[in-house]
């Protein structure tokens, strides 16, 4: 099983994605987790991904595709993966449809989560107060707000032409919401 969770910042994408890790036993594989990561052990990659992530803005598309590669290639991907936050442009897309293509593995599917904006910012306040997160200033949640609109929302026309979107209520309860989405993508492993 080879699933994408798309949705704006705040929409739930990490507690669905811990939830659908268990439920299908694939590898959750987040590109903000990975970043953090980076950042904190300072490599070169987080050194250079730094500023990006404080702005709010995207990190390169050029560094997120290749650390993307380096961990899709790891041999617990095999069995499948959750990508949450990645893919987020255009061009992260097709390269993704590109390579899993090539290696004859494309996404089975692409679930969004829509929730609305105000209730966004309501919870992102709320994600900041607890969890700390040096990226989650109003400012920088506007921003990343701004960025999702335009450059990671069209990802749902992209995905809707390929026949792989599945668009689900991110409204409710985390258990409610991982129900429509095991719903919508079917049940086994
Ligand atoms: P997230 O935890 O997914 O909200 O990501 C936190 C931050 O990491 C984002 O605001 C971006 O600066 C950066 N980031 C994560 N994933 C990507 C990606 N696929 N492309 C570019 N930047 C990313």
């Amino acid at each position: 099983m080879r699933i994408a969770l798309l949705g704006p910042p705040g929409s739930g994408k990490g507690t669905q994605g811990v939830v659908l890790r268990e439920a299908y036993g694939i590898p959750h594989v987040s590109s903000g987790d990975l970043l953090r990561a980076a950042v904190r052990d300072g490599t070169d990659l987080g050194r250079k991904a730094k500023a990006f992530m404080d702005a709010g803005a995207l990190v390169p598309d050029d560094l997120v595709l290749a650390m993307m590669k380096e961990r899709l290639a790891k041999d617990d991907c095999r069995k499948g993966f959750l990508l949450d936050g990645f893919p987020r442009t255009r061009a992260q897309a097709e390269a993704l449809t590109k390579m899993l293509g090539e290696a004859g593995t494309p996404l089975d599917h692409v679930v969004s989560l829509s929730v609305a904006e105000g209730e966004i910012v309501a919870r992102l306040r709320g994600r900041r107060e607890q969890e700390g997160r040096s990226d989650d200033s109003d400012e920088t949640v506007r921003q990343r707000m701004r960025v999702y609109v335009a450059e990671t929302a069209p990802l749902l026309d992209y995905y809707r032409s390929h026949g792989v979107l599945r668009e689900i209520d991110g409204v409710g309860k985390p258990q409610e919401i991982s129900g429509r989405i095991r719903s919508a993508v079917g049940g086994s492993r």
